[in-house]
């Protein structure tokens, strides 16, 4: 089962993505933990992408798409996977699609996470972050996944907060970026719903209203994959 999963930075992508890795037991590929994880080490892709990063920009399209489809050769991407952050503009959508055909592989679901910015933002800076497991979701302003006593709510990890999430200007960026329907990440998002509708609904598009909370969004999500 290969998964595009969009949704504005804060709508709790990370959170359901690790429900959908679960269900069909595929890797979440997540395009801002790469480039995390290669910052913390110290390695010349971090080096190159954190600029562009604190500002909430995209690190450019000439490093981050060869990442990718470097990173879906791997053998735990054979029986598919998840792709969360990424395409986030026309262009990666575009390359993405080119790159798949060229090998024979299609996109099967596509989800859209819908929220509204200003809720999206809330949400952003009350995130925190395991060190143990980018998959142990936890933010002080959503009720379900309160830290317990600062620590992690699922291991008793450390939290961290993204500095990028403290920024309200790199927010705004980000968000930007993603509400752009023109050349943004709803224009890349847009490209594979146009695709879904030439192609009798493959992919299938899976809309979510991301208002609600954790518990419910996932009923929802999990209804909606089984449908
Ligand atoms: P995220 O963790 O998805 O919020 O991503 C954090 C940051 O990583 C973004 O603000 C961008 O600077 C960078 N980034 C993540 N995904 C991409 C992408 N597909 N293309 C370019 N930059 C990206």
């Amino acid at each position: 089962m290969n998964i595009l999963f969009f949704g504005p930075n804060g709508s709790g992508k990370g959170t359901q993505g690790a429900v959908v890795k679960e269900k069909y037991g595929i890797p979440h590929i997540e395009t801002g933990v790469i480039f995390r994880d290669n910052i913390s080490r110290g390695t010349d892709l971090g080096k190159e992408a954190k600029g562009y990063i604190d500002r909430g920009e995209l690190v450019p399209d000439s490093i981050t798409i060869p990442m990718i489809l470097d990173r879906l050769r791997a053998d735990d991407c054979k029986n598919g996977w998840l792709l969360d952050g990424f395409p986030r503009n026309l262009t990666q959508a575009r390359e993405l699609d080119k790159a798949l055909k060229k090998e024979g592989i299609a996109v099967d679901i596509v989800i859209d996470m819908v929220l509204p910015r200003e809720i999206a933002k809330g949400r952003i800076m009350g995130r925190r972050l395991c060190v143990n497991d980018n998959n142990h979701p936890n933010n002080v302003n959503i009720e379900a996944i309160k830290p317990v006593d600062g620590k992690c709510r699922i291991c008793g990890g450390e939290l961290k907060t993204r500095s990028d999430d403290q920024d309200e200007a790199a927010i705004d960026q980000r968000h930007n970026i993603y509400y752009d329907t023109k050349t943004g990440t709803m224009a890349g998002m847009n490209y594979f719903k146009e695709l879904s509708k030439k192609n009798n609904g493959i992919p299938k598009i899976i809309e979510l209203d991301g208002r609600p909370g954790v518990k419910e969004v996932t009923a929802e999500l999990l209804s909606k994959l089984e449908a």
